[in-house]
């Protein structure tokens, strides 16, 4: 499954996120039987809709979509020629689906900054050279055999130029993800390479309680990263609140200002820049949210149920959750009221399509 790795300087409030977000793992609860690593966080994907459809269809049982983190060891300068835990570092990173830097905005004179101040764009930077640097890396030790296979003709003239552009782009300082979404390259283009600034990016700042609540330093944190996404939390308050039972946080939440923990925002942005979506089905089993990528059909999504759904796909009927709450969840009145879909192979899924599959055995 599709991971988010977590990078960061040491001393920033990786660990502090990271156990907070590991308090909420919900391996344990639906897969009592799968071992999960000991720095890989499984944490549900908050959906409101679900407890309303279980409410509906009467069952207790829900299982959330999942989002996968991946806590990596702090990041120093010099990482990119194995300085610190440099090589296995990275070796974690490439193997990572996005990366989610977080940066330290807090202030605490007890708590050391590795580079003896607090400034996030510095920081930013730091991890951002050392991640170019191993790109280049990478590009220069593909470069002579690119051009042989060039004379070769076993590859295009424009890959090789794309190769090119990527390198230029990394020594000009910047991310293969922020060019690529100033309109300057194409991923897909040096996807072949495995480019650990070609993943796509989000930023968590660490930030304290007065700072959470400064939206024009927010703003300011927000538009030196834009367009990649930003969050902010405060790792300490993150921590605290999966402490309480679900009342005690909600209420910690709302005297606190917020609407959603930031680990919630931060499941939601990281399933979204992973590039997944889900569809949901509901019975008096359980009420679910199955994962897929966007742009999935219907039998791809049939097999992430079952194989053998996809296998002998034949159609999906297919309700919104709209329609499926506007009609109470009553089938017979979705039906009376033409709102059940049927689909075919073509399909493509809409996020929270309520689905049931007809498959051959
Ligand atoms: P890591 O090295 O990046 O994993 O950082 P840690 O999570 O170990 O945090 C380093 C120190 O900063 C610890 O003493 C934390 O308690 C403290 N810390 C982490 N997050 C916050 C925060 O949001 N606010 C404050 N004031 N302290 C924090």
């Amino acid at each position: 499954s599709l991971t988010i790795g977590i990078v960061g300087l040491p001393n920033v409030g990786k660990s502090t996120m990271f156990n907070a977000l590991t308090r909420n793992n919900v391996l344990a609860e639906n897969y009592p039987f799968a071992t999960i690593e000991p720095n890989t966080g499984i944490v549900p994907l908050p959906d409101d809709r679900l407890p309303v459809l279980a409410k509906l269809v009467n069952t207790s049982k829900i299982v959330p979509a999942t989002v996968t983190f991946v806590d990596i060891a702090g990041i120093v300068k010099g990482a990119s020629e194995g300085e610190g835990l440099g090589n296995k570092f990275l070796a974690n990173i490439r193997e990572a689906d996005a990366i989610c830097e977080v940066v330290r905005a807090f202030e605490n004179d007890d708590i050391v900054h590795v580079n003896g101040k607090v400034d996030p764009a510095d920081d930013i930077e730091t991890i951002n050279t050392e991640l170019i640097l191993a790109d280049l890396q990478t590009i220069e030790n593909a470069l002579p055999k690119l051009e042989k296979d060039l004379r070769g003709k076993k590859i295009e003239p424009s890959y090789l130029a794309a190769v090119q552009k990527a390198k230029e782009i990394l020594e000009s300082g910047r991310t293969i993800d922020e060019a690529a979404s100033a309109g300057e390259i194409d991923k897909a283009d040096v996807y072949d390479l495995h480019l650990m600034t070609a993943k796509p990016f989000i930023y968590v700042f660490n930030v304290d309680d007065d700072e959470l609540s400064n939206d024009e330093l927010k703003a300011k944190l927000a538009a030196s990263v834009a367009p990649a996404k930003a969050i902010f939390l405060n790792a300490q308050f993150e921590a605290d609140l999966t402490e309480l039972d679900e009342a005690d946080a909600r209420e910690m939440l709302a005297d606190a200002g917020l609407e959603e923990s930031g680990l919630d925002q931060l499941a939601r942005v990281g399933f979204d820049i992973l590039g997944l979506q889900t569809f949901l089905t509901a019975g008096e089993k359980e009420v679910r949210a199955w994962q897929i990528h966007k742009g999935w059909t219907a039998p791809q999504a049939a097999g992430v149920i079952h194989t053998d759904f996809e296998k002998g796909f034949i159609k999906a009927n297919v309700v919104s959750y709209d329609e499926f709450v506007a009609a109470e969840g009553s089938m017979a009145k979705i039906k009376e009221e033409g709102k059940l879909r049927t689909e075919g192979r073509d399909y493509v899924m809409a996020d929270g399509d309520i689905v049931e599959f007809m498959f051959n055995v």
